[in-house]
């Protein structure tokens, strides 16, 4: 990919050390961050390229990783300290609840991501969760408008940098929010109308993540609702969200259908690749899957909503034909 003159999926974010623990035991220092989830989930399906920045601790191993699924790592910044870090700790009867321990930014304090050639000419581009600004200066850097820029952001930046936040979603073409985010962004309780009003400063959807609820994909002239793969053992759900993020850009980037139903389409392929993330601890799923499990789980999830349409002349099963109203 190096010699091609643009390249496909692009995403600047973070690589960490993680250390979390669940109901399900812990992790010290384990492989983590947006840019890495992401570029996993997404390499299963396109060629992608990483800006980000990591540490002199960088393990060796750990850049194995990348090269196992042919990530482009031209822009893995090794600077001198150590690799960001960050720890969680899970509700041990709710996995949806989550408390983070520390963040150590370390050499990602003064992150400030360079874009070579190629990169500025990425086709489609991921800003995943950093600073607004960083964000914005990504933007500035492309050399030409990507087909589609998604970002990422979280309550921190809603918080103590909204103008900076407003000014990127005005730019980009599709937000992926939780649904707290969504609303304390949109200063809107109802989801549907905070949504809208998200989509009225300039994207064309919204992707509100609502954890084991699944997602809601709003567009200006559709809604669209997935559920979140049931499943029986929830490891770690960190990471869920890039990881998401990941399936629903590698599927775009790979087709090229922007179409409200491929964007649809690429809300399950993300709630697919998220869910084999939280079957396991860091990338220990997402590093080793197979095709054709992708695929086998890409088939029973569309079953799980897959309901007989009313066919011509046919109607709910109603008592009588008197409405309550006559
Ligand atoms: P998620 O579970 O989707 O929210 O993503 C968790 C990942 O985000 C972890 O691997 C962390 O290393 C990374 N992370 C946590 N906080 C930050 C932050 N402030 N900036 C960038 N990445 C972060």
């Amino acid at each position: 990919m190096k010699n091609s003159a643009t390249c496909p999926l692009l995403v600047v974010g973070s690589v960490a050390y993680d250390s979390v623990k669940t109901s399900a035991g812990s992790r010290q220092d384990a492989l983590g961050g947006s840019a890495m989830y992401f570029s996993l989930s997404s390499s299963y399906f396109t060629p992608v390229a990483v800006v980000a920045v990591v540490g002199e601790d960088f393990r060796e191993r750990d850049v194995g990783v990348f090269k196992a699924h042919r990530v482009d790592i031209s822009g893995l910044e090794r600077r001198e300290g150590k690799t960001f870090r960050w720890s969680g700790v899970y509700g041990m009867e709710d996995v949806n609840t989550r408390e983070t321990l520390y963040t150590q930014l370390n050499v990602f304090a003064d992150f400030s991501p360079k874009l070579n050639r190629e990169h500025r000419r990425a086709r489609f581009l991921f800003l995943a969760n950093i600073h607004p600004a960083l964000q914005l200066d990504v933007l500035r850097q492309m050399e030409f408008r990507p087909k589609l820029v998604a970002l990422d952001t979280m309550n921190f930046w809603i918080g103590g940098n909204r103008a900076a936040l407003a000014e990127v979603v005005r730019q980009v073409d599709v937000l992926f929010m939780d649904e707290g985010e969504t609303r304390q962004f949109a200063e809107e309780a109802n989801l549907i109308r905070a949504a809208r009003k998200i989509l009225s400063m300039g994207p064309r959807g919204v992707v509100v993540k609502r954890g084991e609820h699944g997602v809601l994909l709003v567009q200006n002239a559709s809604l669209f609702a997935a559920p979140a793969f049931p499943l029986e053992r929830v490891v770690d759900p960190t990471g869920a969200g890039d990881t998401f993020a990941g399936g629903f850009m590698g599927y775009l980037a790979s087709t090229g259908d922007l179409s409200p139903r491929g964007l649809q389409r690429a809300v399950v392929l993300g709630s697919v690749m998220g869910s084999f993330t939280v079957e396991s601890f860091s990338m220990e799923r997402l590093h080793a899957l197979r095709h054709e499990e992708i695929e086998a789980r890409y088939r029973a999830f569309i079953e799980l909503f897959k309901v007989s349409p009313l066919r011509n002349g046919q109607s709910l099963p109603w008592r009588n034909a008197a409405q309550p109203s006559d």
